[in-house]
């Protein structure tokens, strides 16, 4: 007989409701604890501001086409009549907010949501309870008002992002240097940096885009790539005022950000676009190390079986979300109906052991490919393998030919053709076929 479980659920990203979904389709109870206002996650844009914001800057739009970054029974269309505010193939982000919304009302997730509410501790009680406190914001006239309760679940699903606590470069001589110093996590517009010297850490999806912004009102905007040889001096083609540059090897006092090869540039910011670090501040590891022996070390969360279950506690607490360069939606997706049904029992997890096994080994395979630690949850070349497997799991159909062809396309051509892979394309053939697909699901 399949057991039915009450868990909570982490976050009202995209990764949360596919969890809700997947969790109450299995026969689970699902409560969802969400401390923004509304679903979506990242993609609710906000201004800047002290105690925490959405990574999500003014002009942001998807460097995946939507076709590929839809849920796999849910195309990602704009549909005539349907609440599209910008029906392009990459859009910005108010229309992929619009569309986790749609998602949450299609699939009836609001009810399961309780909204600001932010969940402050996880408790292990033993291996198959879970304590969850939690603070709820009330505002009662002028007043705000700050109620903490909590309550004991069967498991515990995590949901909660990876794209808020910001990863600062360590820059030798900036704590004297008299710049501003800023990650990308608070950009919202370029305005700010008129006629302003701009150094741009990081030349990867934020920084390339951002740089770029930044450079139409900038004086000059030297963007560094930590990858590039020292001699690295390359202005971009199409801009007068846009440089790739190797990594800064100091900023001194004078306002001088020195680079590898020697040459400097008088700079009054420094962008940090160097991503981000996971975090579960609410798991309370230190006080209960002993018990869940779950670490975060360099980016690396240990231990993971496939990078969702703690082996010792295996299923009744799930991470949802974590791997980066790849296509989120689809994956969470997977994953959510893996942790589902290995908490109703219809799938069977192997051993602590064979879980604690197959986590060594899996590390010391990226150790042979000089993969760093911090890379461990980067799937970039293996995601398909990866949602295939799940996919396996679950005895679900898993992602179609035509999604990963259309994604290696638009990766390959970002790359080639950053400016414009945005406007211009050639997997027609591809199109049709997804569109032939989604006929399945739109009605
Ligand atoms: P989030 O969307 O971060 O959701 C986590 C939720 O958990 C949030 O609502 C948060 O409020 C809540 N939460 C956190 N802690 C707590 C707590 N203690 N208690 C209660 N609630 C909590 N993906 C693409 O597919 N295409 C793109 O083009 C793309 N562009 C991106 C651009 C940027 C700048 C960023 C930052 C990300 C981008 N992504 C893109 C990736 C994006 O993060 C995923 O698409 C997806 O939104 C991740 O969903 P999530 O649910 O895992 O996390």
């Amino acid at each position: 007989m399949l057991r039915s479980a009450r868990v909570a659920v982490i976050g009202a990203g995209a990764a949360g409701l596919a969890a809700a979904r997947e969790l109450r389709r299995e026969g689970h109870a699902a409560v969802v604890f969400e401390r923004a206002g509304d679903v979506g996650g990242t993609w609710i844009y906000e201004e800047a501001r002290e105690g925490g914001h959405s990574s999500m800057y003014a002009s942001l739009r998807t460097n995946l086409p939507r076709e590929v970054m839809g849920f796999l029974d849910f195309p990602f269309v704009a549909t005539p009549g349907s609440s599209s505010v910008d029906a392009r193939r990459f859009p910005r982000h108010e229309e992929v907010l619009l569309y986790i919304q749609e998602f949450a009302r299609r699939f009836d997730l609001y009810g399961l949501v309780r909204f600001r509410t932010e969940v402050t501790a996880v408790v292990e009680t033993t291996s198959t309870r879970w304590l969850v406190r939690w603070s709820t914001t009330s505002t009662s006239g002028e007043q705000e008002q700050e109620e903490e309760e909590e309550e004991e679940f069967d498991a515990v699903v995590v949901c909660n992002g990876h794209y808020t606590e910001p990863r600062i470069a360590d820059i030798p001589g900036v704590d004297s240097w008299p710049g501003k110093q800023m990650h990308s996590h608070s950009y919202r517009v370029p305005e700010p940096f008129r006629d302003e010297v701009v150094v741009i850490i990081g030349a990867k999806n934020s920084g390339g885009d951002i740089s770029r912004e930044i450079a139409g009102v900038a004086k000059e905007v030297p963007m560094v790539n930590r990858a590039s040889p020292a001699s690295t001096c390359e202005r971009l083609p199409g801009y007068h005022n846009l440089w790739l540059r190797s990594m800064v090897e100091r900023a001194d006092p004078d306002g001088s950000v020195v680079f590898r090869d020697g040459s400097s540039v008088r700079a009054h910011v420094i962008l940090h676009c160097t991503g981000y670090k996971y975090s579960f501040p609410f798991l309370l590891l230190q006080q209960q190390q002993q018990l869940l022996q779950l670490q975060v070390d360099d980016n690396r969360i240990h231990p993971l079986y496939k990078h969702v279950f703690v082996p010792q506690v295996a299923p009744n607490l799930a991470f949802i979300g974590l791997p980066f360069k790849v296509i989120p939606f689809p994956l969470v997706e997977l994953q959510s109906c893996w942790v589902a049904a290995a908490l109703s029992g219809r799938i069977r997890l192997p051993s602590e052991e064979e879980m604690m096994e197959e986590v060594g080994a899996r590390y010391s395979e990226l150790q042979a490919m000089g993969w760093p630690q911090r890379h461990t949850h980067c799937l970039k070349h293996n995601q398909f393998d990866y949602d295939d497997w799940l996919a396996e799991q679950c005895g679900h159909g898993g992602v179609e030919e035509w999604r990963k062809a259309m994604y290696d396309a638009a990766s390959n051509k970002k790359v080639r053709c950053p400016e414009t892979y945005r406007e211009e394309w050639d997997d027609h053939h591809l199109l049709e076929q997804a569109y032939n697909d989604f006929q399945n699901y739109i009605n």
